[in-house]
């Protein structure tokens, strides 16, 4: 705790990026409903949208970039979708993860 120069643990990183993207997913979710309710593209409907994909896309991209084995690097990424839990042991090195 408290230092910066510490990089983010996998597991942390895995919760911020399935935060974002199933935030993202809810508001895609919600302008869907009001689409379907409202019968017209309102303004709301398009704020919704724009905030819903730029949510899940920053989830993807916090993904690619920070979900990596602390040792070698590699993407722990599941076939470039956000995995559901982490492996035990990283694909690249087979080092455990914490
Ligand atoms: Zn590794």
């Amino acid at each position: 705790m408290g230092d910066p120069n510490k990089p983010m643990s996998c597991q942390k990183t895995l919760r911020i990026v399935k935060a974002f993207f199933f935030c993202g997913l809810g508001l895609l979710l919600l302008a869907w409903a009001v689409l379907s309710l409202s019968q017209e593209v309102s303004a709301l409907v398009v704020v919704l949208l724009v905030l819903g994909i730029v949510s899940a896309v920053s989830g993807l991209i916090l993904c690619c970039a920070r979900l990596r084995c602390p040792c070698c690097g590699a993407s722990l990424m599941l076939g470039g979708r956000i995995p559901s839990r982490l492996p035990n042991f990283c694909p690249g090195c087979g080092k455990p993860l914490e």
